[in-house]
């Protein structure tokens, strides 16, 4: 494959060069690649409120259909892409299509977008995201960013600054994953977050741990004194739904209600949000 791409890609493969290393050259190569030819597209999962009943939004999530080695899950090539800045660029592609795509939906529809801490590294994130919004005209209100805890680590200061900024323009902060970090519990007094994503690993363990169901009832409990909406991750069983309602999760997102999928199934799953969610999983 290296000779394939001809003489100057030679120099990454020398003889006697690991194979990882080989490997993770090709795959460098392969996301830029991937970036010009608009080889990216992003499938869409949807979040629903527990009371309402009714899809409240959806979460955009990057797939790459590899041209050869068929899809690429984001946790495969998202570590290196953020390794090599490359985050950056397709970061900004995903806010773009995410954001232009919301914009046709119904006014009610939110539009969450994944962050990586690389993006803060970048001056010009709030300038791209305040580009992006006039742009496609979607409303601030219905875009939600959701970061990681790792964007509030060590000499963060400049990051919760940005995070107010993109507050300040009427965008809803969420913390992803909450729960699997370290010393999780303050970073909530850095930063007003408008929604906490309880991991789902806990959601996983809640029928064979009654650790676990100590914890979401913590952690939905801790959502209301301090304000903040609760969205259960990774919902696969009607038992783990009853278990989430009874505890006052306000919001759920799983393969009990559907995988994420293509744009081009939105219209359908879009036709759902409008009835009880029990409908969209009759109608896949
Ligand atoms: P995440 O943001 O926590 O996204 C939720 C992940 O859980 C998604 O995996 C989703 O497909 C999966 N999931 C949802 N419901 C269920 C379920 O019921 N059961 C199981 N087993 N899994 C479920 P996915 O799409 O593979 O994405 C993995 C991670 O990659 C994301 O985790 C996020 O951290 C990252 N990611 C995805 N898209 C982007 C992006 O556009 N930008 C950045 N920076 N990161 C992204
Ligand atoms: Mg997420
Ligand atoms: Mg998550
Ligand atoms: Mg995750």
């Amino acid at each position: 494959r290296a000779k394939a791409d001809g003489r100057s890609t030679f120099r990454f493969f020398e003889p006697g060069m690991d194979a990882r290393l080989q490997a993770r050259r090709a795959l460098e190569l392969d996301l830029r690649k991937a970036l010009v030819n608009q080889e990216f597209e992003l499938y869409y999962q949807p979040l629903l409120n527990v009371a309402t009943r009714r899809v409240t939004g959806f979460e955009a999530l990057l797939r790459w259909p590899h041209p050869e080695r068929g899809m690429i899950p984001p946790d495969a090539f998202i570590p290196v892409a953020e390794e090599i800045g490359l985050i950056v660029p397709i970061g900004e592609w995903v806010l773009r299509q995410a954001c232009a795509e919301a914009a046709g939906w119904p006014e009610m529809i939110k539009i969450a977008v994944n962050l990586s801490p690389v993006q803060f590294k970048n001056k010009r994130l709030v300038e791209t995201v305040v580009e992006v919004l006039q742009e496609t005209g979607l409303d601030p209100a219905r875009l939600e960013l959701e970061i990681t805890e790792s964007v509030l680590l060590h000499g963060s200061a400049g990051n919760v600054a940005v995070l107010q900024e993109l507050k300040d323009l009427g965008i809803r902060i969420s913390m992803d994953d909450f729960g699997t970090g370290y010393s999780s519990l303050s970073y909530l007094q850095k930063f007003p977050f408008d929604k906490l994503k309880i991991d789902q690993s806990f959601v996983r363990e809640l029928s064979d741990r009654p650790e676990a169901m100590a914890i979401i009832r913590a952690v939905t409990g801790l959502g209301r004194s301090l304000q903040m909406l609760t969205t259960a991750e990774g919902v696969e069983t009607p038992e783990q739904l009853e278990r989430l309602s009874r505890e006052g999760c306000t919001e759920v997102q799983g393969y009990l209600f559907s995988e994420p999928r293509p744009a081009s199934e939105l219209a359908r799953l879009l036709a759902c949000g409008t009835q009880p969610f029990e409908r969209l999983a009759k109608a896949r």
